[in-house]
């Protein structure tokens, strides 16, 4: 089966921040695959706006490094690199000042799609919202993208908000989170909306509970100044763990359309409870022999900030109450593996005669690395060994099913760009579900902070500290093995 691939129209693409470590890594490489496969139009401008001081020739030269880099040797080659490098140009800018408007705005060509990709940190995107409709670079039908962190708190994500719509509608602002744009996130909404089979069976009368982890090997890196002022419950689980949950929780829309599923988004969000100390646990990993600890990583040894947290969360409305969610993320773990699993219930009796307490449906959703889904069937164990049960997993994943079709998933960014151009909000998150999801954490943050809360420490290449366990334990359950 090959991929239909329906080119998007011509556009202006301005990335503000051309030239540093997002765009290098994701979104120039994103496109660069884009154009590959025919999804770029070779009328496509791309405009880096960015602080250096270097000329288009200078930008292309950095860009080529950055795709040699980040793109695999047997998927680069010449003669795209070329058409890509030459789609490029670039313009001095800067966000604050008043240099290099006059000359960005001469890149905008009329009749084709105009996109301005705020790739900087949000304390530059007022000025820049400001600055492109003042000086008329940006209309009516501009789109603008903007990245995360989008506010540490609701205060500040409303001062967003407001900076960014006293100048663009709230139908051309994209609020980029990158989990919403993986294959898999689109495809739980195919399962569950596509079919009559799980529907039905998706609510607290059938779903014992849900289980959402995001676990990485990796420490904070050099972010360690950035990621200490704000720790897991900002960095991962306000944005992005919510978002998943809200896809798995959310009733299911009159259409597949942005303002449908986001209003529904908002509804679980504004259902979510407050969630009680007993439930939360926060971790930071210790020193061990893989590396320094988290307290030597962000060069502060009295840090309180949870660089692991895992938290008991219920949802109250008809379909899901008193039915779980716990939600797990953590830097260090023992694999990089982010997975959402539904757990049903247990056959309400059974006709064999085997321990209650040992089968139920899982149906497990992967979001990397091997994206794909798995469905936990309870079958009889082959052979003639009497009526003994065994569970398999009927495997959903695409490599599979779809052959090479499925060897080119495009990243979450690419699809995003070009849900983007093609002026599609549904994967991007509305003004006022940012401004929910933020009005749920900051109670959460301040009880912490209010008890002086200090995070356990768990062991690197672990799962987390032991209360983590124990925040299932203690319902009669148990986390899933985090593997690779
Ligand atoms: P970076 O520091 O590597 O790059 C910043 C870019 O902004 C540079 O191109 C710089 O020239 C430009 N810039 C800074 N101040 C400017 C000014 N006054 N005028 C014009 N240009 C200016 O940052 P990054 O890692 O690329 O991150 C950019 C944004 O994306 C940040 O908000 C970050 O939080 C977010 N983000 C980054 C990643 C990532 O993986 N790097 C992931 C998610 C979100």
């Amino acid at each position: 089966m090959v991929a239909r691939i329906i080119p998007v129209d011509p556009f202006d693409l301005v990335i503000f921040g051309g030239t540093g470590d997002l765009a290098r890594r994701k979104i120039l490489p994103g496109l660069y695959r884009r154009l590959a496969d025919g999804q770029m139009p070779p009328e496509a401008r791309v405009v880096g706006a960015a602080r250096s001081e270097i000329d288009d020739a200078g930008f292309r030269e950095l860009v080529r490094e950055a795709l040699v880099e980040f793109i695999p040797d047997d998927v680069l080659d010449a003669e795209t690199m070329d058409r890509f490098l030459a789609l490029l140009h670039y313009v001095q800018i800067d966000a604050v000042g008043e240099t290099g408007w006059n000359e960005l705005k001469q890149q905008m060509r009329p009749g084709v799609v105009h996109v301005f990709y705020f790739s900087v940190g949000p304390s530059l995107f007022g000025p820049i919202a400001e600055r492109l409709k003042h000086r008329g670079i940006a209309d009516s039908d501009s789109r603008i993208v903007v990245e995360k962190p989008f506010g540490k708190d609701l205060a500040s994500a409303r001062e967003l908000n407001e900076s960014l719509a006293c100048h663009f509608d709230e139908t051309q602002i994209y609020r980029i989170d990158h989990y919403l744009g993986k294959e898999t996130v689109q495809n739980l909404m195919a399962v569950r909306f596509g079919n009559m089979l799980f529907e039905p069976l998706w609510n607290s009368q059938y779903v014992d509970h849900i289980q959402i982890t995001v676990a990485e090997t990796v420490g904070v890196g050099g972010r360690g100044e950035y990621y200490d002022r704000s720790g897991a419950m900002r960095d991962m689980v306000q944005n992005h763990l919510l978002q998943l949950l809200c896809l798995i929780a959310m009733e299911p829309p009159a259409r597949y359309d942005s303002d449908a599923v986001r209003d529904e988004k908002l509804k679980v969000i504004r259902a979510l409870d407050a969630v009680a100390p007993d439930d939360i646990v926060r971790g930071q990993y210790a020193e061990g022999p893989d590396g320094p600890g988290y307290l030597e990583d962000v060069g502060n040894p009295r840090s309180r900030t949870e660089c692991f947290l895992a938290m008991r969360l219920g949802v109250s409305n008809w379909r899901w109450a008193g039915t779980p969610f716990y939600l797990r993320t953590g830097k260090r773990l023992k694999a990089r593996a982010s997975e959402i699993a539904i757990v049903f219930k247990e056959a309400p009796h059974s006709i064999f005669d085997v321990p209650r307490g040992r089968h139920s449906n899982i149906l497990s959703i992967r979001l990397q690395p091997n994206e794909g889904m798995q469905l936990g069937v309870t079958i009889k164990e082959p052979g003639p060994g009497g009526m003994r049960l065994i569970d398999v997993p009927l495997d959903m994943s695409f490599a599979e099913a779809l052959g090479e079709q499925a060897e080119d998933i495009p990243d979450a960014y690419e699809r995003l760009i070009m849900d983007v151009i093609r002026g599609n909000q549904t994967l991007f998150m509305r003004g006022d579900e940012v401004e929910a999801a933020w009005a749920w954490t900051d109670p959460v943050i301040a009880g912490w902070e209010a008890r002086g809360h200090v995070p356990s420490r768990y062991d690197q290449g672990s799962s987390g500290p032991d209360d983590a366990l124990m925040l299932l334990h203690r319902d009669g359950r148990r986390w899933r093995e985090i593997r690779p």
